[in-house]
C-alpha cells in the first residue's frame, strides 16, 4: 500500500503463544471499498482473545487481536452506506453475507466464519497493519482488531449507536454480552414459566442470567465455583446459585428444580466436564445449549440412553446465533430499561495495563475487563 495512506497508531501485537500483549508503535493502511475505519474508544477483553494468545484456536502471529471494539467512524470506503464519518459504532463478528448460512439468517454460524474471523487477515489473504519494520502484523481478528487505536471493520459488523451511551460501556456488547444474552433470547429460546441454570458465571453466563429474567424463566440457578460471583448472580436475577465446590451440581439442580431436572442449560465454561453436568442437569425436552470455547479435539462423553429416552437437545451456539445489527440496540433498550444492568459486570483499564486486564480476567477478579483506548 502507498506510504501516504498509512496511518501511525499504537496496537497491542501479540508476537508469539502465549507471549503478553506488547503495545507498539505500528501502521494500518486505508479501508477497502465495503470497509470502515473506526478510531477505537475503548474494547473489551474476552475470553476468546486469551485462546488466541495461547493458540487453543489457531490463528497466525504476530497478530492484532481485540474483538469487543467500539468507536467513532474515522472513514468508509466508497460502497459503505450503512455509516458516515461521525458515527458511534459497536464492532462485532464478521461473516460473509453470502453463503447459505448468512443468507438463511444465521451469519453467526457462517460458512467461512473459522477464516474470516481467525484467518489473521481479509479472506483474500491481505492484510492492512504492519510493524515499524514493515513486517505483516495479522489483522482483520473478527473483522476488526480492536486492541488498537484504529480498526478496519467491515459494513457487516459495524452495528451504529446511540451516542448518548458512552463507547466505554458499550464495547463488550459486541461478543461476550449478546453471546450469553443471545444463547437464552434468540438460540434455545427459553420461555417463561420455565428452569434455567448457567454453568460458569463469567461475563457469558451472567449475561444468560439476566437474559433469562427477561425470557420470564422462574427458577435461574447460577452454578460456579466463586462465591463472589454466584453473590452478584443473585442481584442480577438468578433465583438459586450452586457452589460446585459444595457437592454435586447435577444434584442440586435436581432438587431445586423438584426433581424434574432443568427446562434449559448454558455450559459458559468451556470445560468438558461442567459440559457432561449440564446435559446430566436438564430435565425431559431440555436443551443444553454450548457456548464455552474449548481447545480443538475436545471430545465429551455422554450416557446415550441418558439424552434419548428423556428427549434432550444439546446445541452449540455461537455469539448467541444473533444478527448483532438487531440484537445490539435490542439490548442497548433492555439496559435502559434497567433489565440489563451488563454495567456491572465491567472494570475499565488503561490500554496500556492490558496485561493486568487479562491476568485479572484468568484469575476470576475481573468478570469483564474493558480497555480504555481513545476518547469519544
Ligand atoms: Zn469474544
Ligand atoms: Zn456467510
Amino acid at each position: 500500500m502507498a506510504d501516504s495512506e498509512m496511518r501511525s497508531m499504537k496496537a497491542a501485537v501479540t508476537r508469539a503463544k502465549g507471549a503478553a500483549f506488547q503495545i507498539e508503535d505500528v501502521r494500518i493502511g486505508a479501508p477497502r471499498h465495503d470497509e470502515v475505519l473506526v478510531r477505537v474508544v475503548a474494547c473489551g477483553v474476552c475470553h476468546t482473545d486469551i485462546v488466541v494468545r495461547d493458540q487453543d484456536f489457531e490463528s497466525p502471529l504476530p497478530a492484532i487481536l481485540g474483538h469487543e471494539g467500539a468507536g467513532v467512524v474515522e472513514a468508509v470506503g466508497e460502497n459503505v452506506h450503512r455509516v458516515v464519518p461521525g458515527d458511534h459504532v459497536v464492532m462485532s463478528y464478521m461473516f460473509c453475507g453470502e453463503c447459505y448460512l448468512c443468507d438463511s439468517g444465521h451469519p453467526a454460524h457462517c460458512l467461512h466464519v473459522g477464516p474470516i474471523n481467525f484467518g489473521g487477515g481479509r479472506l483474500d489473504g491481505s492484510t492492512s497493519a504492519e510493524d515499524a519494520k514493515g513486517e505483516v502484523l495479522h489483522d482483520h481478528f473478527f473483522g476488526q482488531s480492536s486492541f488498537a487505536q484504529y480498526a478496519i471493520a467491515s459494513q457487516n459488523n459495524v452495528v451504529k449507536v446511540d451516542k448518548d451511551l458512552p463507547l466505554e460501556l458499550l464495547a463488550p456488547l459486541g461478543c461476550g454480552l449478546q453471546t450469553g444474552a443471545g444463547a437464552v433470547l434468540n438460540a434455545m429460546k427459553v420461555s417463561p414459566g420455565s428452569t434455567f441454570a448457567a454453568f460458569g458465571t463469567g461475563a457469558v453466563g451472567l449475561s444468560a442470567v439476566m437474559a433469562a429474567r427477561i425470557a420470564g424463566a422462574t427458577r435461574i440457578i447460577a452454578v460456579d465455583v466463586n462465591a463472589e460471583r454466584l453473590k452478584l448472580a443473585l442481584e442480577l436475577g438468578a433465583t438459586h446459585t450452586v457452589n460446585s465446590r459444595d457437592g454435586d451440581p447435577v444434584a442440586a439442580v435436581q432438587e431445586i428444580t423438584g426433581g424434574r431436572g432443568a427446562d434449559f442449560t448454558l455450559e459458559c465454561s468451556g470445560r468438558p466436564e461442567v459440559l457432561r453436568q449440564a446435559i446430566d442437569a436438564l430435565g425431559f425436552f431440555g436443551t443444553c445449549g454450548i457456548v464455552g470455547a474449548t481447545r480443538m479435539g475436545t471430545e465429551v462423553p455422554f450416557d446415550v440412553n441418558s439424552v434419548m429416552i428423556p428427549a434432550k437437545k444439546i446445541m452449540g451456539v455461537v455469539q448467541g446465533d444473533v444478527i448483532s445489527e438487531t440484537f445490539i440496540p435490542t439490548l442497548i433498550e433492555f439496559y435502559r430499561q434497567g433489565r440489563f444492568p451488563f454495567d456491572r459486570l465491567i472494570k475499565h483499564y488503561d490500554f496500556a495495563d492490558i496485561n493486568q486486564a487479562v491476568e485479572d480476567s484468568e484469575q476470576g477478579r475481573t468478570i469483564k475487563p474493558v480497555l480504555r483506548i481513545g476518547v469519544a
